[in-house]
């Protein structure tokens, strides 16, 4: 209800001349009037209705003015409504007082002034206008107030879920780790273990072939060498395991060190496979500090500069590119100054060294460029490009345990060109 809708207005009195005057002078104020010619029709009207004033007749056969304001005070609905009484000029003090008792809250007398009484009414339609209005904000607000505390609730259970939920999931993540350590020490163990009979198959089909060369035919020859070869397939792959899960189980001491340095090293480890491959290894602005793991990451480079010799078409030698470039990474928070230059603020490195190995090599379909990164995938059979398929699970998780990436760009047939990335010193 706005304040400026219309509000009841109960006019009682025995004489209709009386009620129709009334009416006149109150129609001004715009409200809506309802007339009543006895006290027992005006009970009937407050039981039915809500008003904003009563005026009431003083001087009414049957039940006067008194008594019929008795009674609608004893009604729960119209126990505070206003009542005017109106009475004739003859009253006496005593009557006043009588009216005031039985709840009156004013007096107009006989003959009414029409500009007082409309005063007088409006006062009490205004009153009743703002306490409505009042009322209805009120009403309003415990509305609000009610969806808001749903929604707290809401909140509060979502929250609780997440919670729950959260746990769960750590419990279950820290179970998996557990689960992986176990695994991983148990590998480790058994690859370990594994290694010591395959050395003595090899050993001994090599003293065989050896010993008994002469003994043997071409074909029992060629069963044996078959073996040792198989042996050595087979400690090759243990070998590249156990440096993969040396890679979880070793604590490494992040340094700075020099990249150039750390190609030159690899590079020279690598005389041998480059040298027999025909390689040309053509190296550019590498002078960069970073901070890794000196031998993660020449492992990492040996493991890339392998692959960009390996991975090349029949008859063609290998052209490989190596440079390096620092990268700016995104900035998070505040665009101050870092104490240092490598560092940011918050401890996230502010510059990154990107290395790059681009081979001319038969490259790879952009499908097969995340997989790679995985332990045991490979693309092409043994006797094509020989390899375990372990050599980029190497470099990723080298990367990922000193706080770096790895990356691959390539096209089928056009190269390829890898690339890590570790912060800047
Ligand atoms: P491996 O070299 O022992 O096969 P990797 O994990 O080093 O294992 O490589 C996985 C696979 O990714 C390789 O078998 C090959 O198919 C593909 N690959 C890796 N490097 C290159 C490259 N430079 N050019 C083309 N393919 C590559």
């Amino acid at each position: 209800m706005e304040t400026n809708d219309q509000v009841n207005i109960l006019l009682v009195d025995d004489r209709p001349e009386n009620l129709l005057a009334l009416e006149a002078t109150l129609a001004e104020l715009g409200q809506n009037l309802i007339k009543a010619n006895s006290g027992a029709e005006a009970l009937r009207c407050v039981l039915k209705q809500d008003f904003a004033a009563i005026l009431l007749d003083v001087q009414m056969p049957e039940m006067d003015g008194f008594e019929t304001a008795a009674l609608i005070r004893e009604r729960e609905r119209s126990k505070s409504t206003p009542i005017i009484f109106i009475t004739a000029i003859s009253k006496s003090e005593q009557e006043a007082f009588k009216g005031y008792a039985v709840g009156a809250v004013d007096y107009v007398f006989k003959p009414i002034v029409p500009e007082i009484l409309r005063a007088k009414v409006r006062v009490f339609v205004d009153l009743y206008q703002k306490a409505m209005a009042i009322r209805q904000q009120a009403a309003q607000l415990e509305a609000v107030n009610a969806t808001l505390q749903k929604e707290i609730a809401e909140r509060e259970r979502a929250e609780a879920e997440i919670q729950a939920l959260y746990a769960n999931l750590t419990q279950k993540a820290n179970e998996l780790a557990r689960a992986n350590e176990e695994l991983e020490a148990f590998s480790y163990s058994t690859s370990h273990d594994l290694r010591a009979p395959l050395r003595t198959m090899q050993s001994f089909s090599q003293f065989l072939l050896e010993d008994y060369a002469e003994r043997l035919d071409e074909t029992g020859k060629d069963y044996l060498q078959r073996i040792a070869a198989a042996a050595m397939r087979m400690d090759d792959l243990i070998q590249d395991l156990l440096a993969y899960s040396r890679l979880s189980r070793t604590e490494m001491e992040l340094k700075p060190l020099h990249l150039k340095q750390a190609i030159t090293e690899t590079m020279a480890e690598l005389a041998t496979v480059i040298r027999e491959s025909h390689a040309q290894i053509e190296t550019d602005d590498v002078s960069f500090w970073v901070i890794g793991h000196r031998a993660t990451v020449n492992q990492v480079i040996a493991n890339l500069l392998t692959n960009a010799v390996k991975f090349i078409p029949p008859g063609a030698s290998p052209q490989v590119r190596v440079w390096a470039e620092r990268r700016a990474v995104a900035a998070r928070a505040s665009g101050s100054q870092p104490a240092n230059e490598g560092a940011s603020e918050d401890g996230r490195p502010r510059f990154v060294v990107r290395l790059w190995v681009e081979d001319n090599g038969i490259g790879i379909a952009p499908e097969h460029q995340e997989r790679i990164f995985h332990p045991f995938e490979r693309l092409h059979g043994r006797e094509t490009y020989p390899g375990t398929g372990i050599g980029l699970a190497i470099v990723r998780k080298g990367m990922e345990r000193m706080g770096g990436c790895a990356g691959v760009e390539s096209e089928l047939g056009h190269g390829s060109r890898f690339w890590i990335e570790l912060p800047q010193a």
